[in-house]
């Protein structure tokens, strides 16, 4: 999974130390990644020092939040997301200083600025029961307030979103994060925790009943979804919405890569499930260099070795589907305890993912020992793979 990865970043970094591009941008091998959290508020300091551990450690890609659940600071007369190029454009400056590439990460479907609320409340999804996701706090959550794929005008909106990223000098991609339908069912871990029941389908939670999305599919079939007794058994409309979102995401997409950006994005954890619990066929999202699948087990109750087959089953779900993105297996830092790092990256590598990444930093600066250990493990696997 790491061949050639001490020899990759030497070739890379000579090739850039004599040309006059300014990212650091290839494809061509697998990598080390990392999720952080960006904010404005962060210090210059610490977010220097994200990088300099992540030189040290041997990441080689960090993906940077921001966007989300920052309504107060995203309120404003524009929809141009200032903080989200502010913290994008500092940061461009510690991943040249260290040669490491930057990924923005933002919010997809999942929108919570007040400007956009207040302009188009009509953009906004809609549950089997006709409610809004703006007049409801879904799951208790703020955030939680959600775009509907059926209007254009939501596409073109990202895209601008995508554009105004773009044109930061230093930039590798654009990461989109949300790219799905709210969660019609939680990751079994989680029911318990957030205290619901969802043994099956239920109204409150299933998405998007939208006027859009009701005249479209009723054009279609004849059939009003939201008169469906049982929606999740009805196929049509299941690989509605399916469709709807997969051409949402291709279409952004293609805009980064018109931008000249990698394209990725963070998806649920295996394809079936991601299609079952959040409307979202990843399989079928095109025109992505990388696609991320979120395999963070034990939210989903599984046992370590599902990391290896939901990687496994995510690579063969692309084969089938014809879809030339790699994958990037995301783990979640605290289900991989700091002296078991180099067993969970067995499970990704004999999955078939093309690189690891960790969720996140900031998990990795909080657990003890976790810089040190992640550092001794990517350093063997590299040495390993110098030597075959
Ligand atoms: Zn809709």
């Amino acid at each position: 999974m790491f061949k050639r990865l001490f020899a990759f970043i030497v070739v890379v970094t000579a090739i850039f130390s004599i040309s006059s591009c300014t990212e650091k941008i290839d494809n061509s091998e697998d990598k080390v990644w990392a999720w952080v959290s960006g904010s404005i508020n962060m210090s210059d300091e610490k977010m220097e020092e994200y990088f300099i551990n992540c030189k040290e450690c041997g990441i080689d890609a960090i993906i940077m939040e921001c966007h989300g659940a920052k309504p107060a600071i995203l309120d404003s007369t524009t929809f141009r997301d200032d903080a989200a190029i502010e913290i994008i454009s500092r940061a461009a400056q510690f991943a040249k200083k260290y040669d490491i590439e930057l990924h923005a990460w933002i919010w997809t479907t999942n929108r919570t600025e007040m400007t956009l609320r207040k302009a188009h409340p009509e953009w906004y999804q809609v549950n089997a029961q006709g409610e809004s996701c703006l007049d409801i706090k879904l799951y208790n959550r703020e955030h939680y307030r959600w775009l509907c794929p059926s209007h254009p005008e939501v596409t073109e909106y990202l895209k601008d979103r995508v554009r105004e990223l773009a044109e930061i000098d230093g930039l590798a991609g654009i990461h989109l994060d949300f790219i799905r339908y709210p969660d019609v069912i939680l990751p079994y871990g989680l029911h318990e925790s957030r205290g619901v029941v969802q043994d099956k389908v239920y109204p409150l939670w299933d998405f998007c009943y939208c006027d859009t999305c009701r005249e479209n599919f009723k054009k279609l079939t004849g059939i009003d979804p939201i008169e469906l007794e049982d929606p999740t058994s009805n196929q049509e409309w299941m690989q509605y919405r399916w469709d709807l979102m997969s051409k949402m995401a291709s279409d952004i997409a293609a805009e980064i890569k018109k931008c000249g950006k990698v394209a990725s994005a963070a998806v649920f954890a295996s394809p079936e499930e991601s299609k079952k619990l959040v409307r979202q066929d990843w399989a079928n999202f095109r025109n992505f260099d990388y696609l991320f699948p979120m395999i963070y087990h034990k939210f989903y109750d599984f046992d370590d070795q599902w990391v290896e087959t939901a990687t496994r089953e995510g690579v063969e779900a692309l084969k089938a589907a014809n879809n030339s993105a790699k994958l990037c297996s995301g783990l979640f830092v605290g289900h991989v305890p700091a002296d078991r790092i180099p067993e969970f990256i067995k499970y990704v590598k004999d999955g078939g993912s093309n690189g690891i990444c960790f969720f996140s930093l900031e998990g990795i600066n909080h657990a003890p020992d976790y810089w040190t250990k992640l550092k001794e493990a990517l350093s063997a696997v590299a040495d390993e793979e110098n030597n075959s």
